[in-house]
């Protein structure tokens, strides 16, 4: 056994953020052959949202064998959460990863390509989960530099639950994955295909928009294709509806002000010559403020029954609130944007824009201080560049490596500073 002051040497000298971040790289190195295993096994069995069951025991059984003792499962339905204890008392933090995948078919081409017809990683939450699993044996093995405690928190339905059931963040949140400890500060990625592997991004405000959708039902009156004038044409009343929306868009909210609503799906119509006598749109309503959001969902219901009720036709709509825009913390951001560019180099952290799409990271988000940010994920000189949420997304691994050593890198610095 090392006497004191050599073993307060050897604390001290990984206690130095370049000698820690020397020790991981190593660590990493060792540890990610089978990191990519992990990944590629998650990537062939993909599992739907709120389906993780296949998905949840295979990261259980990645931390048993790690030995972490403390850990809850079926949490939101197939959620996990494992706790690493720190040797030293300290605070307490959090990483979050995504589990579950999305129903389109996968090509084609690769040795590990999905083995559920239709239904693919198409947005990266394999590698997420693998970059949490990398996290957790890197900080388990160092746990006596810990000064802290680490919750781990593997989330099924990301990407919405089915029609008629909960889960996600959420619930998640609402059966207690953020208590007893609560952590002071969230972390979580995603990967980023316009950004090349070893690059990561951030944003240090609203990062990503709101996700709401609304369904319109118009009801009107049957009539012979030929005699319009004794019916109500639903189809005519939702096409002026369908314009009328565009201008909450163009003429109604604050130019200033990012906001998206687009009509998804218009349904309707039984017969070429039959007048239609009721028509269903579905859209969505994308937004950065709360402000913005709930003034789009006012004039839509004031003009939509007002035009459709001038019409002679009469509506339901419904407006569902799914996701809440993603604010980073930016005191947190600024704080931790030194860790990043240690570990992959000032030139390869770029800031970027904030996107209209929707993250259910958000929930976390709004509990307590959050950084979600961008792994590079490309490879444009080898032809890997395809988009998440198509059948050509698809990673260079080596981002899976630079994944681990931010996230550790990001935990060691925050529970010391
Ligand atoms: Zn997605
Ligand atoms: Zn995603």
């Amino acid at each position: 056994m090392p006497d004191a002051e050599t073993r307060t040497s050897a604390q001290r000298r990984f206690d130095s953020s370049w000698a820690r971040d020397r020790f991981i790289d190593a660590l990493v190195t060792q540890i990610e052959p089978r990191l990519l295993a992990i990944r590629r096994e998650l990537h062939q069995h993909p599992e739907l949202s709120n389906r993780e069951v296949r998905t949840a025991r295979c990261i259980l059984y990645r931390l048993q064998e790690l030995g972490i003792p403390d850990i809850r499962t079926n949490v939101a339905h197939h959620g996990i959460v494992a706790t690493i204890h720190g040797a030293r008392p300290g605070r307490v933090v959090g990483i979050r990863a995504d589990m579950d995948a999305l129903p389109i078919d996968e090509p084609p081409g690769l040795p590990f390509a999905s083995t559920t017809p239709g239904v693919m990683h198409a947005c990266g939450h394999d590698v997420h989960m693998t970059v949490a699993l990398g996290t957790a044996e890197v900080l388990y093995r160092l746990r006596q530099h810990l000064a802290g405690t680490v919750k781990l928190l593997f989330q099924p339905a990301e990407e919405g639950p089915p029609p008629g059931e909960e889960g996600g963040a959420k619930q998640m949140i609402a059966e207690g994955a953020l208590d007893a400890p609560r952590p002071e500060a969230i972390f979580a990625l995603h990967c980023y295909p316009p950004l090349e592997a070893g690059q990561l991004g951030y944003n240090p405000g609203v990062m990503m928009s709101s996700c709401d959708r609304f369904t319109i039902t118009i009801q009107g009156k049957m009539a012979h294709g030929a005699y319009p004038h004794r019916g109500v044409d639903a189809i005519v009343v939702a096409s002026t509806v369908v314009m009328l929306l565009q201008t909450i868009r163009s003429r109604m909210i604050d130019a200033q002000q990012p906001m998206v609503l687009t009509v998804g799906t218009v349904q309707g119509g039984r017969r070429y010559n039959i007048v239609a006598d009721e028509v269903v749109l579905q859209g969505t309503v994308r937004a950065f403020d709360e402000k913005v959001r709930s003034e789009t969902e006012a004039l839509i219901h004031r003009l939509v029954s007002n035009a459709v009720a001038g019409s002679g036709a009469t509506c339901d709509i419904r407006y569902e609130r799914l996701v809440p825009p993603l604010v980073n913390d930016s005191a947190l951001v600024e704080r931790m944007l030194p860790t990043l560019r240690r570990v992959v180099g000032r030139k390869q952290v770029v800031e970027h824009a904030p996107r209209m799409g929707a993250e259910d990271f958000a929930y976390f988000a709004r509990e307590i201080p959050a950084m979600f940010y961008s792994l590079g994920v490309s490879n444009r000189a080898a032809g890997l560049d395809g988009d998440i949420h198509t059948p050509q997304f698809v990673v260079d691994e080596t981002c899976i490596g630079v994944g681990v050593r931010a996230m550790t890198a990001l935990v060691f610095d925050f529970l010391e500073t």
